[in-house]
């Protein structure tokens, strides 16, 4: 099957130890069958340690976190223990994936890097290029492409060139994203988002201040962006929530929800990130990605979030 992934993908590196807000803390992880097989016979001390920390009393193994919420093989270092003894293999999938996500279709398969991660958002929001797929495996002929998943495929690329024509304002491209799918976009003020945000499950208590300040907005507009950074970043963020979400459109039928959605995304970490920032400051970068980061953590990672947020963009 072809794989594609868009350009930046393969210059992702976990920054490790270097990471503020590391995976590996915070997060149930389940362990794939392989992996559990794989870790019943590994000899000695290590080997021990391993299946010590292993529980399946909700039927799926699971490390069992520590009572700091830490995997119990992130080291004081924040380094992880399983790689240093048994080395990268030794991985269960799910760590071995993180940030990864997939779409799967019948001609092909695309991943992408998910914007939970901070080192992905830095990835993806200083990307000064337009976003492009590329195939992974240049020597395989591209599969028979069903006529279903050809439409889908012009009409997601119609909608990120829409997005991307650069010659136009920010603001014009995404009047022109809900113009063209015929999008309606709810006529709600950033106070009445806010209560919806803050009626969903959250993770961090963080999170809830943040999302008060945005009832301090009159309206949500992009009319007056003017750094060259800042509007990189808001394409990107963008074309990520497009390429991420609307695939999934093709099960449930929500196509404008999920580019309301995407809309919506945007907007909010915007104000969120305006209402961090002084008036007239320059791009303040590391605030953008860590609002980018936290919303993702919070919103876009939750089904059950983003569905409720769904029905509220319903058409
Ligand atoms: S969140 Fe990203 S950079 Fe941080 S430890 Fe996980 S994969 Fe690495």
């Amino acid at each position: 099957m072809t794989t594609y992934v868009p350009s930046y993908y393969h210059a992702f590196q976990c920054i490790a130890e270097k990471c503020r807000h590391n995976c590996c803390i915070g997060w149930e992880i389940d362990i794939d069958v392989q992996t559990y097989d794989f870790y019943q016979n590994i000899s000695g001390k290590f080997g021990r340690k391993l299946r010590d920390n292993i529980s399946d009393s909700e039927g799926v193994p699971h490390f069992v976190l520590t009572p700091e919420d830490r995997c119990p093989f992130l080291n004081e270092r924040n380094l992880c223990d399983i790689i240093l003894n048994l080395g990268e293999k030794g991985l269960c999938s799910i760590c071995r994936d993180h940030p990864r996500f997939r779409n799967f279709f019948d001609s092909r398969t695309e991943e992408g890097l998910g914007l939970c991660c901070e080192e992905a958002v830095r990835l993806i929001l200083t990307q000064s290029g337009k976003f492009t797929l590329i195939q992974q495996d240049m020597d395989m002929l591209d599969p028979f492409c069903p006529a279903e998943e050809e439409v889908f495929f012009r009409f997601r690329q119609k909608m990120i060139d829409i997005v991307q024509e650069r010659s136009k304002p920010f603001s014009v491209r995404l009047s022109r994203l809900l113009r063209e799918s015929g999008t309606n976009f709810p006529h709600k003020s950033p106070r009445q988002w806010a209560e919806i945000f803050l009626s969903l499950e959250r993770l961090e208590s963080e999170w809830k201040e943040r999302l008060e300040a945005l009832k301090t907005f009159a309206y949500f507009s992009f009319a007056d962006i003017t750094d060259q950074r800042l509007m990189i970043a808001l394409e990107q963020l963008t074309v990520y929530f497009l390429f991420r979400h609307l695939a999934d459109g093709r099960y449930d039928g929500r196509w404008q929800e999920r580019i309301a959605f995407s809309v919506l995304s945007v907007f909010i970490i915007y104000y969120l990130y305006l209402s961090q920032i002084k008036q007239g400051e320059t791009f303040q970068f590391s605030e953008f990605a860590e609002i980018t980061r936290m919303y993702s953590v919070e919103i876009e990672y939750s089904d059950e979030n983003t569905e409720i947020l769904f029905d509220h963009l319903q058409q």
